[in-house]
Protein backbone atom coordinates (compact mmCIF):
# COMPACT_ATOMS: atom_id res chain seq x y z
CA UNK A 1 0.00 0.00 0.00
CA UNK A 2 1.88 3.03 -1.17
CA UNK A 3 0.43 6.61 -1.03
CA UNK A 4 -2.29 7.41 -3.43
CA UNK A 5 -0.61 10.23 -5.98
CA UNK A 6 -3.63 11.53 -8.01
CA UNK A 7 -2.82 11.50 -11.52
CA UNK A 8 -4.27 13.48 -14.66
CA UNK A 9 -4.05 13.22 -18.65
CA UNK A 10 -5.60 15.20 -21.36
CA UNK A 11 -6.89 12.70 -23.45
CA UNK A 12 -7.19 14.12 -27.33
CA UNK A 13 -9.03 12.43 -29.78
CA UNK A 14 -7.17 10.45 -32.19
CA UNK A 15 -5.88 12.54 -35.63
CA UNK A 16 -8.04 12.21 -38.70
CA UNK A 17 -6.10 11.08 -41.76
CA UNK A 18 -6.78 12.48 -45.07
CA UNK A 19 -4.20 9.66 -46.73
CA UNK A 20 -1.97 6.53 -45.11
CA UNK A 21 -1.41 5.82 -41.52
CA UNK A 22 2.19 6.30 -40.39
CA UNK A 23 3.73 2.90 -39.87
CA UNK A 24 5.40 3.87 -36.49
CA UNK A 25 2.00 4.71 -34.47
CA UNK A 26 -0.83 3.09 -37.07
CA UNK A 27 -2.05 6.57 -37.20
CA UNK A 28 -2.50 7.57 -33.68
CA UNK A 29 0.42 10.16 -33.18
CA UNK A 30 1.69 8.30 -30.05
CA UNK A 31 3.63 5.57 -29.33
CA UNK A 32 1.74 4.12 -26.71
CA UNK A 33 4.13 4.60 -24.15
CA UNK A 34 3.76 7.45 -21.30
CA UNK A 35 5.53 8.92 -18.66
CA UNK A 36 4.80 10.90 -15.45
CA UNK A 37 5.48 14.33 -15.47
CA UNK A 38 5.76 15.37 -12.24
CA UNK A 39 6.28 18.83 -12.36
CA UNK A 40 2.59 19.87 -11.88
CA UNK A 41 0.06 19.10 -9.37
CA UNK A 42 -1.64 16.72 -9.79
CA UNK A 43 0.87 14.75 -11.33
CA UNK A 44 0.20 14.13 -15.06
CA UNK A 45 0.42 11.32 -17.32
CA UNK A 46 2.18 12.13 -20.64
CA UNK A 47 1.88 10.64 -23.88
CA UNK A 48 4.62 9.98 -26.54
CA UNK A 49 4.91 11.71 -29.97
CA UNK A 50 5.56 9.21 -32.36
CA UNK A 51 8.87 9.92 -33.40
CA UNK A 52 8.23 8.70 -37.09
CA UNK A 53 5.01 11.48 -38.23
CA UNK A 54 5.97 13.87 -35.13
CA UNK A 55 2.30 13.58 -34.01
CA UNK A 56 -0.27 13.71 -36.73
CA UNK A 57 -0.11 10.06 -37.72
CA UNK A 58 0.05 10.41 -41.22
CA UNK A 59 2.12 8.80 -43.49
CA UNK A 60 2.97 11.38 -46.14
CA UNK A 61 1.78 14.69 -44.33
CA UNK A 62 -0.44 15.22 -47.07
CA UNK A 63 -3.47 16.91 -45.72
CA UNK A 64 -2.26 16.13 -42.08
CA UNK A 65 -3.24 18.18 -38.90
CA UNK A 66 -0.34 20.11 -38.65
CA UNK A 67 -1.15 21.33 -35.51
CA UNK A 68 -0.27 18.20 -33.71
CA UNK A 69 3.25 18.42 -35.23
CA UNK A 70 5.44 18.57 -32.21
CA UNK A 71 7.44 21.08 -34.09
CA UNK A 72 5.32 23.66 -35.18
CA UNK A 73 6.28 26.28 -38.42
CA UNK A 74 8.11 29.08 -37.84
CA UNK A 75 4.58 31.34 -39.11
CA UNK A 76 3.09 29.77 -36.51
CA UNK A 77 4.63 31.80 -33.52
CA UNK A 78 4.48 35.18 -35.91
CA UNK A 79 1.18 35.17 -36.18
CA UNK A 80 0.06 39.22 -35.34
CA UNK A 81 -2.20 40.34 -32.72
CA UNK A 82 -5.31 41.43 -35.65
CA UNK A 83 -4.94 37.68 -36.84
CA UNK A 84 -4.78 36.11 -33.04
CA UNK A 85 -7.67 34.25 -31.93
CA UNK A 86 -8.43 36.34 -28.51
CA UNK A 87 -9.42 32.68 -26.94
CA UNK A 88 -6.09 30.78 -28.00
CA UNK A 89 -3.72 30.32 -25.12
CA UNK A 90 -0.29 32.14 -25.07
CA UNK A 91 1.48 29.04 -23.95
CA UNK A 92 0.10 26.46 -26.29
CA UNK A 93 -1.54 28.51 -29.05
CA UNK A 94 -4.56 26.98 -28.11
CA UNK A 95 -3.03 23.46 -28.44
CA UNK A 96 -4.11 22.49 -25.29
CA UNK A 97 -0.50 20.77 -24.96
CA UNK A 98 3.10 21.41 -25.81
CA UNK A 99 6.07 19.42 -27.07
CA UNK A 100 8.64 18.90 -24.41
CA UNK A 101 11.91 16.73 -25.12
CA UNK A 102 12.39 14.07 -22.85
CA UNK A 103 15.55 11.66 -22.67
CA UNK A 104 16.59 8.71 -20.97
CA UNK A 105 20.07 6.64 -21.04
CA UNK A 106 19.34 5.55 -24.36
CA UNK A 107 16.69 7.41 -26.35
CA UNK A 108 15.17 11.06 -26.98
CA UNK A 109 11.58 11.29 -27.42
CA UNK A 110 9.21 14.05 -27.20
CA UNK A 111 6.27 14.87 -25.10
CA UNK A 112 3.14 15.55 -25.43
CA UNK A 113 2.62 17.84 -22.27
CA UNK A 114 -0.80 19.33 -21.34
CA UNK A 115 -1.18 22.68 -20.71
CA UNK A 116 -2.38 24.09 -17.97
CA UNK A 117 -5.27 26.41 -20.09
CA UNK A 118 -6.96 22.73 -20.44
CA UNK A 119 -6.99 21.80 -16.93
CA UNK A 120 -11.02 21.30 -17.18
CA UNK A 121 -10.66 18.78 -19.27
CA UNK A 122 -7.91 16.94 -17.52
CA UNK A 123 -9.11 13.16 -16.92
CA UNK A 124 -7.90 11.23 -13.76
CA UNK A 125 -6.07 8.43 -14.06
CA UNK A 126 -6.84 5.36 -12.09
CA UNK A 127 -4.25 4.66 -9.46
CA UNK A 128 -1.83 1.71 -10.15
CA UNK A 129 -2.48 2.12 -14.11
CA UNK A 130 0.24 1.24 -16.14
CA UNK A 131 3.34 3.54 -16.41
CA UNK A 132 6.34 3.59 -18.41
CA UNK A 133 9.17 5.42 -16.67
ZN1 LIG B 1 3.49 8.11 -36.32
ZN1 LIG C 1 2.02 15.55 -40.46
ZN1 LIG D 1 -2.47 26.52 -23.19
Amino acid sequence: MGVTVERMTLLLPDPVLAGPACSGCGGKGITGDQYVWSESTPELLVDVLCPVCTGCGSADHVGCETTRHAEQDDEYDEYDDEQADPTSCPSCGGRRWWACQGFTDTEAYTLRVPCGCSEAEFTPVPAGSAVTR
